[in-house]
C-alpha cells in the first residue's frame, strides 16, 4: 500500500518538474534512488545476492554520484534467475503486467510493472509534448507495431486527462498497413503531431508530400524505436516541412530521453530514470565521449531495473541543457550493442560508421538500405535505389566498402527492390549475426567497503 502512495506522490512530482530547478530535480532523483536501492536489497533476493556478492551495501549509496559502485547488470543474468527472485517478496508475478521487450536482441525479454507503475511512467511522454507545443486540445497520430494492452492495464490515468484535455488525444495506425493507407489515415485525422519509426515516417511523409494534409495540421513530427540517421531525419523533415524531433525509449522504462525543443541534445528524464553513459569500467565517461547506456528505472519497485544494460550506446551530454531546461542530456543514441560489427582485425565498428562513410557524400539516389554482417568475414549491403545506378557507381561504393572493412572482409552489394522488415514490423538498417560477447557483468572498478 505505501508503494502506491509513493507512486502517486512520484506522479504529482513528475508533473510538476517541467518548471523545477535542476536542484530540485536532482534532490528528487537521488531520494527516489535511495529508497530504490534499500528496497531492491531488502525484498529482492536477485539484487541482494548480487550485491552481496559484489561486497557492497545500499547505504553506500546516497545518490547516482554512488551508482557506480554498484554492478552493471546484463538482459542475459537478469533472465537467468528465476522470476519469483526478481520481484519483491510478497508479490505474485502473475498478477503484475508484462510488458514484452520488442525482441531486437532476437531474444524476447519480459518484465513486470504494477497498474500504478505502468501509469506513472507514461507522464514523461505528456511532458515531451508540452516542450513542443502540444497540448491537450491537439491530436497526435502514432504510426506503430500494434500490440495487445494487458487486461490490467486500463490506462485508466491516461483516458482521464485525454478527457480532461489534459493529455493529448491519441490514434494509433499500423506500421503494417502499407504507406498509402497510412498517408490516408493521417490525411483524415489531421494530427497536430505524427510519431513513428523513422524509416516508415520516412516513406509516409514521401506519399503525404505528394498528396498533403490539407489545410496543413501537422507541426512536429516525432521518431523513436530505431536510430534516426541524418539522412532520414533530412528526408522526413523536407517532406513534411516540419521539425523532426527524436526520442529514446524502451519497454523496460518507456521514455528515458527526448530531444530538446531547439533540436540537438536529448533531454534526460532524469526524474523517472536514471540514465548513465558508461566506459568499460561501469563508471560514467566524461561528456562528447561515447558509452553504454546503463539504466536505472526510479519508480519501478515490484521488479526493480538497477544498472540494467539496455543494449545501446549514445554520447555523454551536457549535465544540464543549454535550453536552460532542468534535465541532463545525451546525444546520438547509437543503437544496439549487438549490432556492433567485430571484425578479423580486430576492430568492432559501429555499422552506422560505415553506412554514413559509405552513402552520405551522395545519399541521394538511396531510397533504402541495410547492411547485414552475415560471418565475420562477410558484410552484405542490400540497397532499394530510386533510380538505376550507373555501373561506375556501383564500382565506386564496392571499392570503398572493401577499403573500410580491411582485408579479409568479403563485401557484396546488392540492389535489389524491397528489403522485409523483422517480424516485429521495425526495420534495421543494420544487422549482425556474429556472436557478441556482450552478455556479461562488468564488475565496477570501485569496491565499496562492506559496514559491518
Ligand atoms: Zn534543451
Amino acid at each position: 500500500m505505501s508503494l502506491s502512495l509513493d507512486a502517486l506522490r512520484s506522479a504529482f512530482a513528475i508533473r510538476g518538474h517541467a518548471r523545477a530547478s535542476r536542484a530540485e530535480i536532482v534532490s528528487f532523483r537521488d531520494r527516489q534512488l535511495r529508497k530504490l536501492v534499500r528496497h531492491a536489497y531488502h525484498a529482492v533476493p536477485y539484487y541482494r545476492a548480487l550485491w552481496d556478492e559484489h561486497g557492497v551495501h545500499p547505504d553506500c549509496i546516497r545518490g547516482a554520484a554512488d551508482m557506480p559502485l554498484l554492478p552493471t547488470v546484463t538482459k542475459t543474468h537478469f533472465r537467468e534467475a528465476p522470476e519469483i527472485e526478481r520481484v519483491a517478496a510478497g508479490l505474485d508475478p502473475e498478477l503484475l503486467i508484462p510488458a514484452a521487450s520488442s525482441g531486437s536482441s532476437g531474444r524476447p525479454f519480459m518484465i513486470r510493472r504494477s497498474w500504478l507503475e505502468q501509469n506513472v511512467l507514461h507522464l514523461p511522454r505528456v511532458r515531451a509534448l508540452r516542450s513542443y507545443g502540444i497540448k491537450g486540445t491537439d491530436r497526435a497520430l502514432n504510426i506503430l507495431n500494434p500490440k495487445h494492452a494487458h487486461a490490467r492495464d486500463n490506462k485508466i490515468i491516461g483516458r482521464t486527462l485525454v478527457a480532461l484535455k489534459l493529455q493529448t488525444q491519441q490514434k494509433r495506425v499500423s506500421i503494417h498497413l502499407d504507406p498509402e493507407a497510412i498517408a490516408a489515415e493521417v490525411r483524415a485525422y489531421r494530427p497536430a503531431m505524427l510519431s513513428g519509426y523513422p524509416n516508415m515516417l520516412a516513406r509516409v511523409s514521401g506519399v503525404l508530400q505528394r498528396e498533403p494534409v490539407r489545410p496543413p495540421s501537422i507541426r512536429v513530427a516525432l521518431t523513436g524505436a530505431e536510430a534516426l540517421t541524418p539522412d532520414l531525419r533530412r528526408k522526413i523533415e523536407a517532406r513534411l516541412g516540419v521539425p523532426v524531433r527524436d526520442q529514446y525509449g524502451s519497454n523496460e522504462c518507456n521514455l528515458m530521453a527526448w530531444e530538446c525543443s531547439h533540436g540537438g541534445p536529448l533531454h534526460t528524464s532524469d526524474d523517472t530514470v536514471l540514465v548513465e553513459v558508461v566506459g568499460a569500467d561501469g563508471v560514467p565517461v566524461a561528456p562528447g565521449e561515447i558509452g553504454e547506456v546503463v539504466v536505472t528505472a526510479l519508480h519501478t519497485f515490484t521488479m526493480p531495473l538497477i544498472r540494467f544494460r539496455i543494449g545501446d550506446v549514445a554520447e555523454q551530454g551536457s549535465g544540464v541543457c543549454e535550453c536552460g531546461a532542468p534535465f541532463g542530456t545525451i546525444r546520438g543514441v547509437q543503437g544496439r550493442m549487438l549490432d556492433m560489427f567485430p571484425l578479423p582485425d580486430g576492430r568492432v565498428i559501429h555499422p552506422y560508421w560505415l553506412s554514413e562513410s559509405l552513402i552520405m557524400d551522395d545519399p541521394d539516389w538511396i531510397e533504402n538500405f541495410q547492411l547485414t554482417q552475415e560471418r565475420i568475414d562477410r558484410v552484405m549491403m542490400r540497397i532499394v535505389p530510386r533510380a538505376e545506378p550507373t555501373s561506375e557507381r556501383l564500382a565506386t561504393l564496392r571499392a570503398h566498402g572493401v577499403e573500410l572493412l580491411g582485408a579479409g572482409v568479403d563485401f557484396e552489394l546488392l540492389i535489389v527492390d524491397s528489403i522485409p522488415s523483422e517480424l516485429s514490423g521495425k526495420f534495421r538498417p543494420a544487422r549482425s549475426h556474429v556472436t557478441s560477447s556482450y552478455d556479461d557483468i562488468v564488475v565496477p572498478a570501485l569496491r565499496a567497503p562492506v559496514p559491518s
